[in-house]
C-alpha cells in the first residue's frame, strides 16, 4: 500500500482559501502555501470569512493539517545578527504562526537562517534555537519544521549536523521537525540521483538528525549539478536528480504520509508532474 501525500505549492490568489480549489483541480494528496505575502513585511491580516472558508474546505475537500506545510516569509532569518532586523523577523515569524493556528494547520516551514557573513554558523545556531524556544513558549501547538539548504555560504541547514544542531538546543522536541528539499540538499552535495545514493542519505538522515523528526519532503529536481550549492529547482526528470532518484523516493514506505511538494517550474502542468511521479510506484 503506497500513501504518499504528493501534492504542490499552490497558490493564494484572491485568498488563503483559494489554495484548497488548486490543489483539488490538480489531484494533489498534499499542498504548501503560503498565509502571508511571501515578499513583503506587511501583510493583512487574514479575514473571518477567509479563515471560515479555509477551515470549511478542508473537510469538503478531504485533507488534513498532516497534509499541508505552509512555508513562511522569505524575508525571515531568525540568525539575523543586527537585533533590531532579528525582532522584526521574529514579529513576522510569529505571525506566521498564529495564521497557521487560525486555519487550524500544524505545521510552518521555514529556512533556518542565514548568518548575513557576520556572526560565525555556531552563533546563528544559537540565535535559531533561541527563537523557536521563545515562540514555542509564547503560543500554541505549530510544529516548526527546518528545510534543509542547499549549502550556499552563509545560509544555515545544508549539512544534516547543523539541523541536528538546531534541534539538540530546542527543549520542546515534540514541536521541531525537518523538511527534506531533494534539489537543496543534492546541490549541497547528497547524492540522491539512485536508489543507492537515497538509501545511503536517508540512512544517514536518521543516524545524524533522527527520523523521527522528518515531517515532509519538497520534491525538485536539480538545474545545478551535486554539490555546486547552487540552489535552482528543475522540473522532475528533468535535471541532474534524474528520475531514478524520484522512484527511490516513491517507493520508500519512511515516507508514507508525508506531504511531498512539488516547487517545479512547471506549476501549470503540476497535474501531469503528479501523475509522472505516482507512476513510479511499483505495484
Ligand atoms: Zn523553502
Ligand atoms: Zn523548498
Amino acid at each position: 500500500m503506497n500513501d504518499k501525500y504528493v501534492g504542490a505549492h499552490v497558490t493564494t490568489a484572491g485568498g488563503v482559501e483559494n489554495s484548497l480549489l488548486h490543489a483539488d483541480h490538480i489531484k494533489a494528496a498534499g499542498f504548501a502555501l503560503f498565509t502571508r505575502n511571501q515578499r513583503r513585511w506587511e501583510s493583512h491580516a487574514l479575514t473571518v470569512e477567509s479563515i471560515r472558508l479555509f477551515r470549511e474546505r478542508m473537510i469538503e475537500y478531504g485533507y488534513t493539517a498532516e497534509q499541508v506545510l505552509p512555508h513562511n516569509s522569505y524575508l525571515i532569518n531568525l540568525a539575523q545578527p543586527d537585533p533590531q532586523k532579528r525582532a522584526r523577523s521574529y514579529d513576522v515569524f510569529i505571525d506566521e504562526l498564529r495564521r497557521v493556528e487560525l486555519l487550524g494547520l500544524k505545521f510552518l516551514n521555514f529556512h533556518p537562517g542565514s548568518t548575513v557573513g557576520i556572526i560565525s554558523k555556531d552563533e546563528g545556531i544559537e540565535l535559531i534555537a533561541d527563537a523557536i524556544n521563545r515562540a514555542h513558549l509564547e503560543l500554541g501547538e505549530t510544529v516548526h519544521v527546518l528545510e534543509t539548504t542547499s549549502g550556499q555560504k552563509n545560509k544555515i541547514g545544508g549539512t544534516f549536523e547543523e539541523l541536528a544542531e538546531i534541534i539538540e538546543r530546542v527543549e520542546d522536541k515534540s514541536r521541531i521537525g525537518v523538511c527534506i528539499d531533494t534539489c537543496h540538499i543534492f546541490a549541497a552535495g547528497y547524492d540522491i540521483s539512485t536508489l543507492d545514493g537515497w538509501q545511503r542519505t536517508i540512512q544517514e538522515f536518521d543516524r545524524i538528525i533522527g527520523l523521527e523528526y522528518l515531517k515532509g519532503l519538497h520534491l525538485n529536481d536539480s538545474a545545478g549539478t551535486l554539490d555546486s550549492r547552487i540552489d535552482r529547482h528543475a522540473n522532475i526528470g528533468e535535471g541532474e536528480i534524474g528520475l531514478e532518484g524520484f522512484r527511490a523516493l516513491m517507493n520508500d514506505s519512511r515516507l508514507d504520509k508525508k506531504p511531498m511538494i512539488l516547487e517545479t517550474p512547471a506549476k501549470r502542468e503540476w497535474d501531469k508532474e503528479l501523475e509522472l511521479l505516482r507512476g513510479l510506484i511499483r505495484e
